[in-house]
């Protein structure tokens, strides 16, 4: 397993590594401290300067802040600086002709609007030295000189990558969301919450979320913003997977931790960073956050791979989900930490892979519907069925009874119902005992399934008591089946498991009359096979509306 995972890192970090600050000649970083005015910071002497290491370490990790002076190679085309993936850099550049100070972050909603907030572009209208200022980087910047033309082209390929994966997330939170309106399950909300909320953080943390009107207030707050954003996302959605997978049964303690670090220790941050001034300039805050993140992470994986080796079904559907993107995250937030240019893998993982978390969770949710359905179908199938014969039970045949005279009365058609009852039942199960009567009850409705059509519906009463309801029937084809039945079950089961038991029926029966509910005719229909019984047993009686009025 350890070995699958370093080489799924090797992999992401090796594919595809884009050139290093294209563009630029040379990357000097400024030694000392930076003057005071620009005309100073350019006259400083070339002895000011230290040649970077890698034209790709802007800013130094630790200070997050200093100044540089970029050689940009030199060019006909209109061309653009660009700082990729600023996050909470604020950057100054002097570039010539006139080397005034222009100033932005990706939380500025002035920055400059034709481009998106992957990078922060300063367009180069001159040749000559290009003087860039970095405060509050949290890891080393990547840049380069590109033409207009080709950075649009770039950027648009951004664009389009970026938001079909955010159109995936809002689509199925949209539909979620719909889901809970309707059905009032708490799972909905949650991952509708989860999947909106990993939303924002991306569109924050990309900065895309400072160009839309409804979201560019966010940017006041800037890193912060994005801090409330993650932790918030965090909580819901460790909150979702608990619910979602059913954690808890299955692994109580797992699921308590994972309940500790995700939810309720990110929810004690959130409330510090509320009551206190801004925490995240804290040193502390942000590692805590970071450590407690990392944390839930792995308790989430460890929790879900446990219940589901224990049998969690839905538990693997969160997997499949949700490991891609910790894999992801991480290998983005390594990698940027460390410096090196994200793989396009990389740069767009994180939206490619909620949007496919999204798309296997809601495969999950459509999983765990078909489950209860089958589990509901099942409870119905007992609640409306006799165990011993499988025929409809009491309580299911009327059920039937009153949608069929329902049915009958609404589309005139006629209906007959058979009350059917088992001769000298009793002495059969004196003289064979039960496990023989078993067997006669079971015999007795196999032969009445062998003799009718599937329309007709049957079911057990009462103990040896068995209602046939005919749909669109008359009483003389009702009578003419009765009849069929009774022969049937004279003949086929005057021997039951090797018993010569002599088995008949007597059978009342009766057709709906205007009048007629569902009580009125099981109570004709009884009355009919009571009658069949007076005249001596295994005989059929027909009762019409008249006789039953006497
Ligand atoms: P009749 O011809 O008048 O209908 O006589 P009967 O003996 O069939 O009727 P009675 O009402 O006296 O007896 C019904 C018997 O059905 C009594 C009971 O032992 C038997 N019985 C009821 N339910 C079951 C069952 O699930 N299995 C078995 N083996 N016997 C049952
Ligand atoms: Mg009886
Ligand atoms: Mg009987």
């Amino acid at each position: 397993m350890k070995r699958i995972w370093i080489a799924a890192w090797l992999v992401l970090c090796t594919v595809c590594v884009p050139a290093w600050a294209v563009g630029i000649v040379r990357v000097e970083r400024l030694a000392q401290a930076p003057p005071a005015s620009a005309e100073a910071l350019r006259a400083l002497p070339d002895s000011a300067y230290q040649t970077q290491p890698s034209t790709l370490q802007l800013a130094g990790a630790q200070s997050g802040r200093g100044w540089w002076r970029l050689r940009p190679e030199s060019s006909e085309e209109p061309r653009v600086l660009l700082i990729y993936h600023p996050y909470s850099a604020r950057i100054t550049v002097l570039a010539p002709p006139d080397y005034r100070a222009r100033h932005a972050s990706i939380f500025d909603p002035e920055a400059e609007p034709s481009h998106s907030r992957r990078a922060l572009a300063f367009p180069l209208s001159a040749a000559g030295p290009v003087y860039v200022g970095v405060e509050g980087a949290r890891y080393p910047l990547q840049i380069a000189v590109r033409s207009s033309a080709d950075y649009a082209v770039e950027d648009h390929r951004h664009v389009r990558m970026l938001w079909l994966s955010m159109g995936i997330l809002v689509g199925v939170s949209l539909v979620v969301l719909l889901f809970w309106a309707q059905l009032r399950e708490r799972v909905y909300l949650l991952f509708s919450a989860s999947m909106l909320l990993q939303l924002l953080y991306v569109l924050c943390a990309y900065g895309d979320a400072y160009t839309l009107p409804i979201l560019a207030w966010l940017g006041r707050f800037g890193v912060a913003g994005i801090w409330f954003v993650a932790t918030s996302s965090t909580i819901v959605t460790v909150l979702f997977l608990i619910e979602f997978a059913e954690l808890r049964p299955r692994a109580p303690w797992l699921t308590r931790a994972l309940l500790i670090v995700g939810a309720w220790l990110p929810l004690l941050l959130l409330l510090v960073g509320l009551v206190s001034p801004w925490p995240a300039n804290k040193a502390w805050f942000p590692l805590l956050g970071n450590g407690l993140l990392m944390l839930a992470n792995l308790l989430a994986v460890a929790t879900l791979g446990t219940v589901w080796l224990r049998g969690g079904r839905h538990a693997g559907f969160v997997l499949i989900a949700w490991v891609p993107l910790v894999v992801v995250s991480t290998a983005r937030a390594m990698q940027l930490s460390a410096g090196v240019p994200l793989t396009s893998l990389l740069e767009y993982g994180l939206p490619v892979m909620q949007a496919f978390a999204a798309v296997v969770l809601v495969l999950g949710l459509a999983d765990r519907m078909l489950t209860f359905r089958r589990e509901r179908d099942v409870a119905q199938l007992h609640a409306e069925h006799d165990a011993l014969t499988g025929v409809l039970n009491r309580a299911g045949i009327i059920t039937r009874l009153n949608r069929a005279v329902a049915d009958s009365r609404r589309k005139r058609q006629p209906l007959s119902v058979l009350f059917l009852d088992l001769d000298h039942f009793k002495a059969i199960n004196d003289t064979y005992g039960h496990p023989v009567g078993d067997a006669c009850l079971c015999a007795v409705t196999e032969s009445i399934h062998s003799e009718t059509m599937p329309i007709y519906q049957l079911g057990r009463i009462g103990g040896e008591e068995f209602l046939l309801l005919l749909p669109g029937v008359g009483n003389a084809v009702a009578l003419d089946t009765a009849e069929q039945i009774r022969r049937k079950v004279e003949r086929r089961c005057c021997e039951v498991k090797g018993v010569k038991v002599a088995l008949t029926l007597s059978i009342g029966v009766v057709e709906c009359g205007p009048e007629d509910s569902a009580a009125t005719l099981i109570q004709r229909a009884d009355a009919a096979m009571y009658r069949a019984k007076h005249e001596g047993r295994n005989r059929v009686v027909l009762l019409d509306a008249q006789a039953s009025a006497v």
